[in-house]
Order: C-alpha cells, then sequence, then structure tokens
C-alpha cells in the first residue's frame, strides 16, 4: 500500500496547482468514453460500466440504444431478455434490477425524464454519487462532485491527493482541494490519466505529465528504449 505523505497546506497547494496544469496541458479535450447521444443513455451507460470497461459498454450499448429509447423501454422489458442484452457487462442481474428500477422511479417520481439534481439522481436504484456527477456533470453541466471511479481512486492515492479509504471519503477531500470550476474537467482528465498513463499494474512513468510531482511508491521510472521521449499527447511534462 502507498505510503501516506505529509505535506504542508501550502505545498498541497502548489502541487495541486502543477497537476491541474500538466492534467490540462495533457488532456486539454477529455471527456467522457461511454458513447450516448442523451441523459438517459448516459444514465444507462454509467450503470453498465460499474466493473466493466468502457469499451465494452459502448460495444453492449450500441444495439441496446437501437430498441430501448425511452425510461418505458426499459420497465416494460422481460427482465430475462434484458439481463441477456447485458450479460457481458457482468453482474448483469443486479444492473437489470437497476435499470428497470430506476426506469420505473423515473415514470413514477420524474415525469419520465432523467432528474437533473444530486437529490433527486441517487434516489434512482443503482445511481450512486460516482453516476450521479457524470451525468450531471455531463449533460448538465453541474458541478456537484467530483467523479471517483477505480482510476481516480488509484491515482488520487499515488499522486498523494487523498488516501482515504472509500471513493465517498476521497470525494470530499478532492472536493476541498480541487477549486469547484475545474470538477467536471479534472474528473475526466483524472479518468483519461489512469485509462492511458498511470496503469493500474504497470504505470507508464515515462509519460505522465505529472511525473515531477509524482512520490508514489509505485512509480517506475524506466523507459523502455523504443518508448524513450514519447509522450501520449506529444507534449511537454510539467515542470
Ligand atoms: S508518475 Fe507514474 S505513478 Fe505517478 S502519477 Fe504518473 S504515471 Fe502515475
Amino acid at each position: 500500500m502507498a505510503r501516506k505523505k505529509r505535506f504542508t497546506r501550502a505545498e498541497q497547494e502548489r502541487r495541486v496547482t502543477q497537476i491541474l496544469r500538466g492534467l490540462d496541458r495533457a488532456y486539454p479535450d477529455a471527456q467522457c468514453a461511454l458513447v450516448h447521444r442523451n441523459a438517459l443513455e448516459l444514465l444507462v451507460a454509467t450503470i453498465l460500466s460499474a466493473q466493466c470497461t468502457d469499451e465494452r459498454v459502448n460495444i453492449v450499448t450500441r444495439d441496446l440504444f437501437k430498441t430501448y429509447r425511452t425510461p418505458e423501454d426499459y420497465m416494460n422489458a422481460a427482465r430475462a431478455v434484458l439481463e441477456e442484452e447485458i450479460r457481458s457487462t457482468g453482474f448483469f442481474r443486479n444492473k437489470t434490477k437497476s435499470l428497470q428500477g430506476a426506469a420505473a422511479m423515473m415514470i413514477e417520481k420524474f415525469g419520465g425524464q432523467v432528474p437533473d439534481t444530486m437529490e433527486e439522481l441517487v434516489q434512482l436504484p443503482g445511481v450512486a454519487r460516482k453516476t450521479a456527477n457524470v451525468v450531471l456533470g455531463v449533460i448538465f453541466g453541474k458541478a456537484e462532485g467530483v467523479v471517483v471511479d477505480t482510476h481516480v481512486f488509484r491515482v488520487a492515492r499515488r499522486l498523494d491527493l487523498s488516501h482515504a479509504p472509500t471513493p465517498e471519503k476521497m470525494e470530499r477531500d478532492l472536493m476541498e482541494l480541487i477549486p469547484r470550476d475545474k470538477w467536471i474537467v479534472f474528473s475526466h482528465q483524472m479518468i483519461h490519466h489512469g485509462r492511458k498513463v498511470c496503469k493500474a499494474r504497470k504505470p507508464l512513468c515515462y509519460l505522465c505529465p505529472v511525473e515531477k510531482v509524482c512520490q508514489s511508491e509505485d512509480k517506475v521510472l524506466a523507459a523502455p528504449m523504443y518508448h524513450a521521449g514519447r509522450s501520449t499527447s506529444g507534449r511537454k511534462a510539467v515542470g
């Protein structure tokens, strides 16, 4: 487990500024990787993305979204059929229950629409703050929190932004550290960074835009010869 480091408030503020700058330079256009055309599709895709890769979700939703266009479509579907259609995303029984439960509540309580407040979104079955933050940020442009998925949870620890033991507590730490007007873009940049560079098993630190700020014990400094000098974005690392 990564050792927790202590920084003064001023040091941590300086580090945060450098990290935000590095992420901005490396990933200026980071966006949600889940393919969607509207709030309902993003909500469904985000529910399906639990314990599953975005690539797999996008494959499944490509067909799913042709058939399911409204909350009624999900609510009225035969459970066994929907389960089969989303099976490859894993935990398909629970996810089916969430999709149908959320659809039913949207119809009964929210006029058949995806609600646009944190308070209402987290009432939907299968929707916790992570999913609500994704929908609020991407669809409604509302910064109500920071998305803490598996990538953000790992990268924030490596960068000593938070060592909180749960995503909920980590989100609170990040909301204190990161300026609110950066919450939405920071979430996407951290997810992108975690997926492409700061990977779980072998982080590609030689490509990392915030390597100088990172004191993680997971850091791997040696670059394979054929990769030396390249970066994923073609942009310079933060100094
Ligand atoms: S230096 Fe390595 S471990 Fe640290 S944030 Fe960058 S990729 Fe992750």
